[in-house]
């Protein structure tokens, strides 16, 4: 955790370096949405974030998520949260009801479930299709070799819910490979959203078209242990 006013410097720092990336690419700073990474963050630090004007927000547990965000969003009902890490069948229903945006849709078992859920609840959020594009086994995420079939098959099914494509490169490798080829992948399938970069790295995912920067620590501080 950070005291306040650090989080609103930092903030603002992450702001004006995404600006930096842009212009450096020739691209329009605001086709680049910043998602601030608030997982295992208190909700008074979300607090204070969303009084710096920061509206996106991204979590990567249905449980830690629906404990701070029904409240917040009483309070600021233009929040958006997107929930980013792996997602169990069985947290489907409980994501689908309070995500605008879910960025690891990643297995034909979840595209059911999601399906399934979204037909009970009345609303489907917001879909991106993670995919692995370094095969890494520990992680999330659709394998490399399965990832076309699969975004074929989703896109017939949630139409234009399926916005566009999410990867976390492998920490020890160079990532601009990984952004470009995710960047290929959804030209390829004309999707539009491309999640890609992190605190370590979203200034070359922005250089290779990411459109969603996931920025946790940079803006939060180092995570405690626990949420
Ligand atoms: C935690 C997390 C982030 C943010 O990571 P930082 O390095 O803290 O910026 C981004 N994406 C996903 C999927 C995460 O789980």
């Amino acid at each position: 955790m950070v005291t306040p006013s650090a989080l609103v410097d930092r903030l603002a720092q992450v702001r004006a370096q995404i600006e930096t990336a842009a212009r450096h690419a020739h691209r329009d700073p605001n086709a680049v949405t910043l998602v601030a990474v608030s997982k295992f963050h208190p909700a008074s630090s979300v607090q204070e974030a969303l009084a710096a004007g920061q509206r996106v927000f991204g979590e990567n547990r249905v449980q830690e998520a629906a404990a701070k965000f029904p409240a917040l969003r009483a309070q600021y009902p233009d929040i958006r949260l997107h929930l980013i890490g792996g997602l169990q069948t069985n947290k489907a229903k409980d994501a689908v009801q309070l995500a605008d945006m879910i960025e690891s849709l990643d297995r034909p078992a979840l595209a059911d479930a999601l399906a399934k859920a979204a037909d009970s609840v009345g609303r489907m959020p917001d879909l991106l299709i993670e995919v692995n594009t370094g095969d890494e086994p520990q992680k999330f995420g659709v394998p490399k070799e399965q990832a076309d079939a699969f975004i074929r098959t989703c896109r017939q099914r949630f139409g234009t819910s399926l916005k566009g494509l999410m990867c976390i490169p492998p920490a020890t490798q160079d990532p601009t490979p990984h952004f470009q080829l995710l960047r290929s992948m959804a030209q390829t399938h004309g999707l539009p959203v491309l999640s890609m970069g992190m605190s370590a790295d979203y200034p070359q995912a922005i250089a290779q078209g990411a459109t969603l920067v996931r920025v946790g620590t940079a803006i939060f501080g180092a995570r405690p242990a626990t949420p």
